[in-house]
Order: structure tokens, then C-alpha cells, then sequence
């Protein structure tokens, strides 16, 4: 017996000996950036030829001729400016397939090795964080924030709710597939891509289930749309009920929800029933953008995404009339939301392909005709930070601020050639013009 105590005393000893060698390994890792020209990501005017000293993960002072500390690493950008990591309102990482092959017949690991790379590529354009709006990347998501895979902070949504015969309703038209292989379960459910569910009882558990999964908000499907099979474009999906339904779960877990909507019903549906985040949206009157400034909810639109070509675009023949259908309604939309003055979050929505997202960054270009670069960066930044905290004690990072550059924020920042509040262009040739990507306070490029 004494010799067994003797051995356990031992052993602890040695476990806690191990870590405090593992602690000690973990010093505290400093960085003063030097000689810098910061956009802040709120101010126009930019804070000229500071310092910045960066602890471990955090901006912990901004100031001129920061004396750095002993073994501080030095970064001396000559008077470039930096601005906060770029961020996306509306990514789909894991669909960068046909979705029909994805759900239905695509190995997961195939997904999730293209999600991995989708995710890669979209830091090394300078984009510190994405809300993914939908699809498999919670999974992507904690690989991420181990360090395993390289790629942005994500807040994901999982699985979208989605009525029969909804957006989110991938079954052929023709064949109901849960009655004809009676008892089994959809494979869009399986795999976490959308949840089909009709009723109050059936959408609370949906949200219910998607909470559980790790979701930071919750995505609905409320109308028709130009890539589902099933959906036309003039179609409102789900009752206000099964709206408020929805939102009352979330609300519950602290968190918002987003949702895609095109008809302008399915936006006054939605904000009624307390939805935060309306994406697509392009179809909705002057009286609904006058209530979704009313209720400070979020527009969640896309610029660059519709002013492709149809085949550009990657439309197929069925999605193509829809595509120019509600390129048409797009003008319309971008200019009465501007005119009433929604809060306007900055997402791309870039699907199909790997090759589609390196669209990603002339979205900045193609917002040019309604926005000036100021108010484009700060939608970028600042403005989808405020969208992303409506996901309360549900959003993932909460030890520092996303989206600007100040004292607790993330160290998530990046450095550029030339001024983008001047000439906003320079972003869209991330790989010629980012000179810095830092997220968390680790370098992933540095070409300076
Ligand atoms: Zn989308």
C-alpha cells in the first residue's frame, strides 16, 4: 500500500512538473508593429504614424514610439496602413461543389478538404473572419481555432431550417424521397446541411437541434430562390408563426437569427417575427426597408454577386432566368436600402466552386457605384462585427473586439500597399497588395 501511495505521489508530482515546463514553454509572445498609418475601422480619419504593441492574441497599446519591450518581435511597416482583418457576412465554405453532388453522392471528406482549402485561401486574402451563413463548417470551424487548418475565426450557422419544398428542400421534384425509402432520413440532414421542418413543433426542435450543433446564429430559408430546384423566386416560405417560432428558440440560447428572402413579404415576415439579419433581400418595397430600419435589422446583400454574367455566375439553365430575373431587381433593391439607410453588412456568397470565391474581393469594387471606400471598409470591418454580435454568449470569440483596430481588440490586422480609403481597388489583388495578414495575433504573410 505505502508503496503504491508513493508511486501515485510521484506521478503527481510529475504531471504537475510537466505543466509548469508546458507553461513556461508558453511565453508570452510580443509584436510592436512600427511606423504605422491605421484605419480603425469606424474613423475616416486615419490615426497617423502610431505604434502598435501586440500581447499574445490582443492590441494592448496604440501609441507613438512604443518602447518595445525585451524580446519583443519588431515590425516596421514604414508608414503603410493597416486596417482591421476584412470580414464576410455571408460565406458558404463547405459549398464550393453542386450542392445536389455534396449532399447526395461526394465523399465528406471531400468536403471537408475543399472547405479546408476554401477556408485557407479566404484568410490569405486578408479575411480574419467570416460569418458562414449556412452548410458543415462547425467541424472546419474548430480545426481552425486548434490551429489544426489555417483559415478565418468562423461563426457558423450548421444546418438551415428550411420548409418542404423550401430553399433548403433539396428532393427532386418529382419523387418524394422520404416516402419512397420510407424510414430513411434525407442525407441533407445527415450531413448537416439543411433541416427540413414544418409546423411550430417541427421548427422549434430544428432550431433546437441546430443550437446543439454549435451554431452561432441560426439561418432560416424564407423564400424561393434562384439556385434551389424546387423554388421559384416569387415564392414566401414558412408563416410568420413558424418565423417567431424560430426566432423565440434562438432568442432563448441568446442569439439572432438570418434569413434568406427575396420576396418582399418574406422580408416583412421576417422582421415582424423579430429576424436580425435579412440576406439577399434585393426584391423588398420602400415600406419594408423603412422596417428593417425601424427594427435595426442587418441587410445582408450581395453587389459583386449580381452584376456577373449568368455564366459567369455558374448559373445552370435552370437557375439562368431566375439569375437575370433578379439581376433586374437588383438595382432597385441596392438603391432604396441606401436611400432609407439600412445598417449594410459586407458577404459575397460565393458558391460552386474554389475558382468562384477568388471573386471574393471585387466586392469591394462592385459596391464603388453606391458607397463611397469609406463607408465599404467600414462595412467590412466594423459594421460586420456589430451584425456578428447580435450572436450574444452564442458568438465564439469573446475575449477581444473584431472588426477595429483599438486597444482589446483582436490582434486580427492587415497591411497594405496604398490607400484603399482613396482607392479601394487595391483589395481586390489581395496576393499583390496585402502586404501583412495577421490573425490572432500570429503572422500568416508578411512580404513587407
Ligand atoms: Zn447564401
Amino acid at each position: 500500500m505505502k508503496k503504491l501511495i508513493k508511486s501515485v505521489c510521484i506521478a503527481v508530482a510529475f504531471v504537475a512538473l510537466s505543466f509548469q515546463g508546458f507553461a513556461q514553454e508558453k511565453a508570452k509572445t510580443v509584436i510592436v508593429i512600427k511606423n504605422a498609418n491605421v484605419f480603425d475601422g469606424v474613423n475616416e480619419k486615419l490615426i497617423e504614424n502610431t505604434d502598435i504593441l501586440i500581447e499574445n492574441n490582443l492590441i494592448t497599446q496604440i501609441a507613438k514610439g512604443i518602447k518595445p519591450p525585451k524580446d519583443a518581435q519588431l515590425i516596421d511597416i514604414n508608414g503603410k496602413i493597416l486596417l482591421p482583418g476584412l470580414t464576410d457576412a455571408h460565406t458558404h465554405l463547405a459549398l464550393h461543389s453542386e450542392v445536389d453532388y455534396l449532399i447526395y453522392s461526394a465523399p465528406e471528406g471531400y468536403m471537408g478538404a475543399k472547405a479546408a482549402t476554401n477556408a485557407t485561401q479566404m484568410l490569405m486574402r486578408g479575411f480574419t473572419t467570416v460569418r458562414d451563413i449556412g452548410g458543415p463548417t462547425i467541424g472546419l470551424k474548430m480545426a481552425i481555432d486548434e490551429g489544426a487548418v489555417i483559415g478565418p475565426r468562423i461563426l457558423p450557422t450548421g444546418s438551415m431550417i428550411s420548409q418542404s419544398s423550401g430553399h433548403g428542400d433539396f428532393n427532386a421534384r418529382q419523387i418524394n424521397w422520404s416516402q419512397y425509402f420510407a424510414g430513411q432520413i434525407d442525407p441533407a440532414y445527415i450531413r448537416g446541411w439543411t433541416t427540413i421542418a414544418d409546423g411550430i413543433a417541427e421548427v422549434q426542435k430544428a432550431t433546437r437541434e441546430t443550437l446543439r450543433s454549435g451554431a452561432s446564429q441560426i439561418k432560416i430559408m424564407g423564400s424561393g430562390s434562384i439556385l434551389g430546384a424546387q423554388d421559384p423566386m416569387d415564392v414566401t416560405e414558412y408563416t410568420i408563426e413558424e418565423l417567431r417560432a424560430i426566432v423565440k428558440e434562438a432568442e432563448k440560447w441568446g442569439t439572432y437569427t438570418a434569413i434568406h428572402a427575396y420576396t418582399s413579404e418574406s422580408v416583412m415576415n421576417a422582421l415582424n417575427a423579430g429576424v436580425q439579419s435579412i440576406e439577399h433581400g434585393l426584391f423588398a418595397s420602400e415600406e419594408a426597408f423603412k422596417l428593417m430600419k425601424e427594427k435595426d435589422a442587418f441587410f445582408s446583400t450581395q453587389f459583386m454577386a449580381f452584376s456577373a454574367t449568368p455564366e459567369e455566375a455558374g448559373m445552370n439553365a435552370v437557375a439562368r432566368p431566375k439569375y437575370l430575373q433578379a439581376k433586374e431587381g437588383a438595382d432597385n433593391g441596392y438603391r432604396l436600402s441606401k436611400k432609407v439607410g439600412v445598417k449594410m453588412a459586407f458577404g459575397t456568397d460565393l458558391v460552386g466552386g474554389l475558382e468562384m470565391n477568388t471573386y471574393q474581393p471585387q466586392e469591394f469594387v462592385a459596391r464603388l457605384k453606391y458607397y463611397t471606400p469609406y463607408e465599404i471598409l467600414v462595412q467590412a470591418t466594423s459594421l460586420n462585427a456589430e451584425l456578428f454580435e447580435r450572436a450574444g454568449k452564442r458568438h465564439p470569440y469573446q475575449e477581444g473586439k473584431i472588426g477595429v483596430v483599438k486597444v482589446g481588440a483582436y490582434a486580427d490586422v492587415i497591411v497594405v500597399e496604398g490607400n484603399p480609403l482613396k482607392d479601394i481597388a487595391i483589395l481586390a489583388e489581395p496576393e499583390k497588395n496585402i502586404k501583412l495578414i495577421m490573425k490572432d495575433g500570429k503572422v500568416y504573410k508578411n512580404t513587407l
